[in-house]
């Protein structure tokens, strides 16, 4: 017998706002830190709700966000999809041709954009991609000066309207949110989460097998909202009843830092060039950061110095998390397993750099060449296929792509992986940035990692560029550290290298370069090197 009501969204807040009515929802905003409770968020969703319907959008009509980490954006997190419409949360790092893709794929009625990105929305406006867009609506008090019609800001948009909103009971088969994934090659792809997948991904993610959050957490997610919906962490803080801390547009080190000592934040989310920057302002100002427990890193694999030094400089535990736009996001987390507390801090570092454990409710399969399962022994790699309730099974309007990415219900994550035998996934590379030298494999990602760990070297990346006799073969772009002695690096990084992998592995070439060029989401763009370095003068 199937339960009395569906699997959605609106009971998780349902629950904070009369459960938890006083924990606080903070944040870093243009007009400075903005406070207010649970009790008071959902009165203002329900205000957003009616403002939404007063201007006609119904069940699944999509709404977009063009915005940062704060308070109104969270308000559309319940607001749009308990309406039974579809929160569509845009990338705004993306190029704008990609922007009018999307708008226009996605057929968005009403988009809020930030007042600092409103520049690059209207750069990105073009008539034809925008024309299912009938509303602007600015966060914040003001409209900026703009030849766009139908703008109005926030709090005009919602200010009038009453808190008590009828919410209709939405199936939960209802699309409630998309994203589309920055698309390394080709068009954007769009992912449709169903209120059942958001709902299903909450629940995984709350207790300690996923994310561990509890209701004394205060959780601050640095990732930004418009990347998978945060890792899905505002959804799954309001289902804790716990404390929300939103740091606001493009926030510096030492805003976050200020916000974890001036919140009490416990528990943070971010990609780890985020932590890199923060480990080194920590190193050079007084913040207490006492209150902090635990980091989730994930979007790109967590190195071991930052693991080991949050651990034994500020003892925070690093939670080293995987996954996908595809999975809502996350699929592995890096937890350890009783018994392993009596391993030296070494080998504990060792299996936190991995990405994990599948979460409760996955099935992974680990696939060769050959279309065959491989086994778990920690040495054969292969490609990582994922299924589950929050995994999707299907891009939106892109047939072609369905056909290469999925399988019988698996999505092919195009991720290169090992697992070991007691079941921690390590993702030695993805699938196009594995360098095939000679019929053999070389992993980029293991090759980036020994070269980051010497001190004379700020950010690193290895791209396997074409050559005649082998392939591919392995050239690392390195920007060295300020105090670095750029005579001698070369040599020092190639017998380093030389001295951890067979000879093979060793760059042919190290290019010293001013920084890596990076995507939309803050990964290494290699495409960029790629195409630069794409003949065989450097090999
Ligand atoms: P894209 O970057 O292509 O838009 P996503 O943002 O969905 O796509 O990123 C998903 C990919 O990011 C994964 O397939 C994986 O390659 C990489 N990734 C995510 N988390 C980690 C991690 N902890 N370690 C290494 N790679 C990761």
């Amino acid at each position: 017998m199937p339960g009395a009501t569906a699997q959605t969204l609106r009971p998780f807040l349902w629950r904070a706002q009369t459960m938890f009515p006083d924990r606080e929802v903070v944040s870093r905003t243009h007009e400075g830190i903005h406070r207010y409770t649970y009790a008071e968020y959902a009165d203002r969703v329900g205000q957003l709700a009616n403002a939404l319907s007063a201007m006609g959008v119904e069940e699944e009509d999509r709404v977009a966000t063009f915005c940062w980490n704060h308070h109104r954006h969270f308000e559309t997190y319940f607001a749009v999809p308990s309406m039974g419409a579809q929160l569509h949360t845009i990338n705004p790092l993306l190029p704008d041709h990609h922007i009018q893709y999307i708008v226009e794929n996605a057929a968005d009625r009403v988009v809020f954009v930030d007042p600092s990105l409103f520049e690059k929305l209207a750069g990105a406006y073009d008539e034809e991609s925008f024309a299912s867009v009938e509303q602007f609506v600015v966060m914040g008090e003001e409209v900026p000066d703009t030849e766009l019609e139908n703008v109005v800001d926030y709090e005009s948009f919602v200010g009038a309207e009453s808190a008590e909103y009828d919410w209709p009971d939405v199936s939960e088969e209802q699309p409630a949110g998309m994203c589309y994934t920055s698309g390394t090659t080709g068009k954007p792809k769009g992912v449709e989460y169903t209120q059942q997948m958001l709902w299903a991904h909450t629940m995984a993610t709350l207790p300690e097998a996923g994310l561990d959050l509890r209701s004394s957490d205060v959780v601050m997610p640095v990732v930004p909202m418009f990347h998978v919906n945060a890792w899905g962490m505002p959804f799954s803080t309001t289902a804790a009843g716990a404390k929300h801390v939103y740091p606001g547009p493009s926030p510096t080190p030492a805003d976050l830092a200020s916000l974890i000592e001036e919140e009490g934040v416990t528990l943070t989310a971010g990609v780890p060039t985020v932590w890199l920057g923060l480990l080194d302002y920590l190193e050079e100002n007084d913040a207490d950061i006492s209150s902090l427990e635990r980091i989730v890193i994930g979007g790109s694999a967590a190195p071991k110095s930052v693991i080991r030094r949050f651990d034994e400089e500020y003892d925070v535990d690093v939670v080293h998390a995987w996954g996908m736009t595809e999975m809502s996001p996350v699929g592995t987390v890096a937890h350890l397993k009783p018994g392993m507390e009596s391993l030296s801090r070494d080998e504990q570092y060792e299996k936190q750099g991995k990405q994990g454990l599948l979460v409760p409710g996955l099935e992974m399969r680990v696939v060769g060449d050959d279309g065959e399962n491989l086994p778990w022994n920690g040495e054969d790699f292969g490609e990582l296929w994922v299924r589950g309730p929050w995994v999707t099974t299907e891009y939106f309007e892109r047939p072609e792509a369905n056909e290469e990415d999925f399988e019988d219900g698996w999505l092919k994550t195009g991720d290169v992986v090992t697992v070991d035998e007691e079941g921690y996934v390590q993702i030695v590379d993805r699938a196009k940035d594995v360098i095939k030298s000679g019929g053999e494999w070389i992993s980029s990602v293991e090759l980036e990692n020994a070269i980051m760990a010497h001190d004379g070297v700020a950010e690193a990346t290895v791209v396997g560029v074409p050559h005649q006799r082998w392939q591919e073969r392995p050239v690392a772009f390195v920007v060295p550290a300020a105090d670095a002695d750029e005579s001698t690096l070369k040599d020092e990084l190639v017998a380093m290298v030389t001295d951890e992998f067979p000879k093979w592995w060793a760059p042919d070439e190290v290019v010293f370069i001013e920084s890596v060029p990076k995507t939309a989401t803050g990964k290494f763009d290699k495409k960029v090197l790629r195409e630069e370095y794409d003949d065989e003068s450097l090999v």
